[in-house]
């Protein structure tokens, strides 16, 4: 029977042991802390329970468009019932995964998992003497933390990293973001829609620097209009604590002031005390485990996954990843087995308006001088949006302008992430934009809007 140690088990490593044992593997799950992971944690499902939250209190706003009148917003939030809420769907989520894997015959152990050998795991457990696991295939899903400045000491209390941020304990009456990626402009949606006043210092000259420009102009509309102070074309490069507030100081001579900061930039791998440099498992300069369109490293039985491996650093991608090196270490790549295409993975924004994209962006296509046709329509003339009362934001599909074939796309508006999946499942399967205009959906549906972008 082949033995899989599988080391971190966040949505890569819970992936990766759950489909190992049910293609018939002997699995060892060793997790230092929560099954579910840094994601459950701190990441995707808190920040996500906050902005449900948030985008709750920001529509009560603006219900006098629904016909509500007059409307009296809720002015506050109970920031102990908020941090109950979160810690029961982390705790509901954390159980299905454990009793799902326990369904499966995972064993998983609680404790610190090193390599000791290419072909051994030594596991420190807290209470009991080291336990020493050998394997057949090893796989490491180790993930990441956040990034901290060397300018910057976070203390958890004024300078927050973003494992401090929610819930805090009273709302920051005036937030400092530092950093105007994904993570970072979330922190800003979700504060300004709580009542916080905010500052996003942002380094480029648009927030979302990776993003459609387009795109990225329609949520810093949206900011502004908020009442979001955006520096731009700032570094941050010091911070102080002065006064009971933080002082942001940045490269160009602007200074932000305010209760907190919040540092939004970027991440780290989790790959030091691995024991990777003794078993002879290669890293790169930035500490991500190398590895192959199968996730292997350089010692094909060590697979890397998840944020670690250095790929794109999405929960969905971790899980994919996961699912993909249980099947290559059972041997089912040599059947149907695809690579993982990352340029297919779709992501999401979640502020407001929410950002979806997928595929090839329009910018990419331009920079490569590849031939595309864009098409695009506003939810302003979506009936169901102006039933919502939410007509902001747009569809854009790019398409091969010989074959028709879908090869992009990007949603801008309310459920832009739920909506990206029929995008994503045209990117992903090759079809065309016919295939999307043919498809008879409902009325009044958002969806429509995709239909009608790709004609
Ligand atoms: C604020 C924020 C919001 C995010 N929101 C989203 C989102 O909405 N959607 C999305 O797709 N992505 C989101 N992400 C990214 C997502 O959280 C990560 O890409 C994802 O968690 C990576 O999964 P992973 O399996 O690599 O590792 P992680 O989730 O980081 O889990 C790794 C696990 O390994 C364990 N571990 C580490 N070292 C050891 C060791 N030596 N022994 C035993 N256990 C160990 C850790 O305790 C941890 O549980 C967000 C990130 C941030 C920062």
């Amino acid at each position: 029977m082949t033995s899989v140690v599988v080391i971190g088990g966040g949505p890569g490593g819970n992936q990766a042991a759950s489909r190992a044992a049910s293609l018939g593997a002997r699995v060892t799950l060793v997790e230092r802390d929560v099954v579910g992971g840094a994601a459950h944690l701190w990441d995707c499902i808190p920040s996500k329970a906050m902005i449900a939250t948030a985008g709750a209190l920001s529509f009560s706003r603006r219900m006098g468009g629904l016909g509500f009148s007059p409307v009296a917003s809720p002015s506050y939030v109970d920031y102990e019932a908020l941090r109950h809420r979160i810690k029961e769907i982390t705790s509901r989520l954390q159980g299905s995964v454990e009793e799902l894997l326990a369904s499966q015959g995972v064993r998983v152990i609680r404790g610190e998992g090193r390599l000791l050998s290419p072909q051994t795991v030594a596991v420190s457990l807290p209470d009991n003497p080291e336990e020493e696991l050998s394997a057949d295939a090893v796989v490491i899903g180790t993930g990441s933390r956040p990034r901290v400045p060397d300018w910057a000491n976070p203390d958890g209390i004024r300078v927050l990293t973003t494992r401090e941020a929610y819930p805090p304990p009273d709302l920051p009456e005036h937030l400092v973001v530092v950093g105007s990626g994904v993570t970072g402009v979330e922190f800003v949606h979700m504060f300004s829609s709580l009542g916080s006043k905010v500052t996003l210092i942002v380094s480029r000259q648009h927030v979302l620097p990776h993003k459609d420009a387009e795109v990225a102009a329609a949520l810093e509309d949206e900011l502004l209009r908020r009442g979001v102070q955006l520096f731009k074309g700032a570094r941050a490069v010091s911070v102080d604590q002065a006064g009971g507030g933080v002082v942001v100081n940045c490269d160009d001579g602007r200074v932000a002031r305010g209760s907190h900061v919040l540092l939004a930039v970027g991440s780290v791998p989790n790959s030091e005390h691995l024991g990777l440099e003794q078993a002879g498992v290669k890293v790169d300069k930035w500490g991500y485990v190398t590895v192959n369109q199968h996730c292997q490293t350089n010692l094909p039985h060590i697979y890397a996954i998840g944020d670690v491996s250095g790929k794109l650093p999405l929960s969905s991608v971790a899980a994919m990843q996961g699912r993909k090196v249980a099947e290559h270490i059972m041997g089912l790549h040599t059947r149907e087995h695809r690579h993982i295409d990352y340029d297919k993975a779709a992501s999401a924004v979640f502020t407001e308006p929410e950002i979806a994209d997928v595929g090839l962006a329009e910018a990419e296509a331009f920079a490569s001088g590849r031939k595309i046709r864009v098409t695009k329509v506003p939810f302003g003339a979506s009936a169901r949006a102006l039933i919502n009362d939410d007509p902001r934001g747009f569809v854009k599909i790019i398409s091969d302008p010989a074959t028709g074939v879908v090869l992009g796309g990007c949603v801008v508006g309310s459920q832009a992430s739920e909506l990206i999946s029929v995008v994503a499942l045209a990117v992903t399967a090759g079809l065309k934009v016919a295939d999307l205009v043919e498809s008879c959906l409902v009325h009044p549906s958002l969806a429509e809007a995709i239909a009608e972008a790709a004609d």
